[in-house]
């Protein structure tokens, strides 16, 4: 199928777009290269690039058709997409509160217009079926964990809220024109592909574990814990780190099921959502020993204030996903995470 990934040269996005290739599907990125990087989506992946806003309509609009000339000489000329992929997203929490107007016109006014051009008249009734990237910071402070996908949703920052108003948007485009969609909401997505050649490289980066390799690895002086004094048992936060290629698997997966579903003429007038999480969580502290172990290096670690935001604990149900797309994480163990994400680094930093 051809695919359009939007973000598709991000961490979560390339991951996804290596997953399509490996499934037969045929990917295009569409990537701002805001965050995104050129030479993982060009020299990586091997795919069509293409360098723009998913908020520009005409540009939309060119893609969807198989027109834009990077399609020129691929499989994807003058073919229209069948299924569209929506990682393209900021995602810094600090920043969004800072810049909230940025967060709300790129992720929820960019994707307003992606959905339009998704469902226009010129589809002639069938919309263009979408996985849309969530994130459990839609839910906020959790009131209980294990989070299942019915637990309330009340996002604290404006970058969790910009990703629940999204939400909000496929429910009535879904209910309104037949969308057909789902939405996955992500955990602490963690590691690299197994081949070394793909992983996480955020600039500024602010996740735990690239940081906590970042210090071990002499690329930075010393690791911040953000408090010590929480409700856990090591009094550090707890968090539900998944594998990125589990993600990345859980699209495919999702996709053809929306489109097994609509082969059968079933009308989907509501997303499907789906919880992507391994059920376990793991202390700051805990992360920093599987570390340790993992790449058998030591580190210097301070206790510091409270990042503002962070719920002491965040761990999914992702029972439905399990029974629903027969999803099964292929590496659930933090060891197997850091392992790889280790492997990564020290390949893209030469360390
Ligand atoms: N964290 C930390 N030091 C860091 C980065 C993160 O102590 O340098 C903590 C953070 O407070 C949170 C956990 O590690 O409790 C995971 O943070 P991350 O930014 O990786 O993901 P988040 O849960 O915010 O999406």
């Amino acid at each position: 199928m051809r695919i359009l990934v939007t973000g598709g040269a991000g961490y979560i996005g390339s991951h996804a777009v290596r997953a399509l290739s490996r499934a037969g599907h045929q990917p295009v990125v569409l990537d701002n290269l805001v965050y995104g990087h050129d030479d993982i989506a060009r020299q990586v992946l091997g795919v069509p690039l293409i360098e723009g806003q998913v908020g520009d309509r005409p540009l939309l609009d060119t893609v969807l058709q198989g027109n834009h000339p990077a399609l020129q000489g691929t499989g994807l000329e003058g073919r229209p997409i069948e299924a569209v992929l929506h990682f393209a997203a900021y995602a810094y929490v600090g920043e969004s509160v800072k810049d909230p107007a940025r967060y709300y016109r790129n992720n929820l006014g960019d994707t307003l217009t992606l959905l339009e051009a998704l469902v226009a008249p010129e589809r002639g009734g069938n919309p263009i079926p979408i996985v849309f990237s969530s994130t459990c910071a839609t839910y906020g402070v959790p009131q209980q964990v294990p989070i299942t996908e019915d637990h309330p949703q009340a996002p604290i920052n404006p970058y969790g809220r910009s990703k629940w108003m999204v939400e909000q948007l496929l429910h009535d485009f879904s209910y309104a024109y037949g969308l057909p969609c789902v939405i996955f909401r992500y955990f602490n997505a963690a590691g690299a592909d197994p081949e070394g050649d793909l992983g996480e490289d955020h600039d500024p980066e602010t996740h735990l574990i690239p940081r906590v390799l970042d210090v071990m690895s002499g690329r930075e002086p010393y690791l911040q814990i953000f408090g010590d004094d929480y409700p856990t048992p090591d009094g550090t936060c707890i968090r539900d780190y998944i594998h990125v290629c589990d993600l990345a698997d859980a699209h495919v997966l999702g996709l053809e099921r929306l489109l097994r579903l609509r082969e059968r003429q079933e009308e989907t007038r509501s997303p499907l959502i789906y919880n992507l999480g391994n059920g376990t969580g793991y202390s700051v502290q805990q992360v920093i020993e599987a570390a340790k172990a993992v790449t058998g290096r030591g580190l210097l670690a301070h206790v510091a204030r409270r990042r503002e935001g962070d719920p002491a604990q965040l761990v999914a149900s992702a029972e439905r996903a399990r029974q629903d797309l027969a999803w099964r994480p292929r590496y659930p163990d933090l060891a197997t995470i850091l392992e790889h994400a280790w492997a990564w680094h020290q390949h893209r930093h030469g360390v």
